[in-house]
């Protein structure tokens, strides 16, 4: 009897320990996602993204992998619109649009490359056009640590048990974000009215956020290539506006961008706005804003 109260006993301990264990695991579309997530996360969550460091989420294409990673993970996170409006159709327990989080004042307007103006009937309706609204939003610490609360109420949902650290991993990562932000003030003040032309807009909520200034940018979508005048156009700007660099983007061919320098005499630097390569979101934008500073200073 003693051995069967025993072995009852522990089969229910290893049961409610396999029931513990069962592991929370977050996808993400890109590797900023994930990076901002993973602060929050700490090691309680998995987090893992889709999209190579190589491939531009604008065009990429899924694998059968993707699918099944997508609808066992506990929840997908993805951008919503612009960058990654493939996102969208997959089969996901929980799926969440990042964009949709994000405060109307703090989301950029592509066809002004601006803040997206306020006005009454948006106040009003608060109905935003999302098909006018510039998806990078990951550049922008200060819009980043805006979002964090809900961030972290939303991985506290996700997984209740572990709530108190999601709070803590959250102040501790509004911390980080406002020394990122008085750091980055501080080190852009030479550069801000020199123009940055990027190869597509990536780096719009950055350069709002820091009163940067935006020459033009190569490719207004991934794919989608200039013609023979657009091109010839924007070597007599880049002449007229005296620029010493112009960016390049690993996910993207440099083709265009060697022949504006090679027509211009201009140098080439790369910003990456996936930051596939950083440890955490702090080095994956102060890398890029190093080297903005160094082509353009
Ligand atoms: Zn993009």
């Amino acid at each position: 009897m003693l051995k069967k109260i025993l072995l009852i006993i522990f089969t229910i301990t290893i049961l409610s320990c396999e029931a513990q264990n069962t592991e929370t695991v977050i996808i993400t579309t890109t590797s900023p996602l994930a990076l901002i997530l993973k602060e929050i996360a700490g090691t309680q969550i998995k987090v893992d993204y889709i999209v190579p460091a190589s491939a531009s989420p604008h065009t990429y294409s899924s694998k059968p992998s993707d699918v099944n990673k997508i609808s066992k993970a506990t929840a997908f996170f993805y951008i919503g619109k612009d960058v990654d409006s493939w996102a969208s159709k997959y089969n996901s327990k929980n799926p969440i649009a990042m964009l949709m989080m994000i405060e109307p004042q703090f989301l950029v307007d592509r066809t002004t490359n601006n803040y997206l103006e306020i006005n009454d009937s948006l106040k009003k309706d608060a109905k935003i056009n999302w098909n006018i609204i510039d998806g990078h939003f990951w550049t922008d610490p200060i819009l980043i640590q805006a979002l964090v609360p809900k961030l972290v109420d939303t991985l506290s949902k996700i997984d209740p048990k572990n709530a108190q650290t999601y709070s803590e991993n959250g102040k501790a990562f509004i911390n980080k974000l406002t020394t990122l932000d008085r750091q980055i003030s501080v080190m852009v003040k030479n550069i801000k009215n020199k123009p940055i032309y990027l190869h597509h807009p990536s780096f719009l909520y950055l350069i709002n956020r820091y009163g940067l200034t935006f020459g033009g940018s190569i490719q207004r979508n991934p794919g989608q290539e200039l013609t023979p005048k657009q091109l010839s156009e924007l070597i007599a700007t880049i002449k007229a506006d005296s620029v010493k660099a112009i960016f390049n983007e690993p996910q993207l061919s440099s083709e265009e961008v060697n022949a504006i320098a090679s027509a211009t005499g201009i140098s080439v630097y790369v910003l990456d706005p996936l930051g596939a390569d950083a440890k955490n979101y702090y080095d994956f934008i102060m890398n890029n804003v190093k080297k903005i500073i160094e082509a353009l200073d």
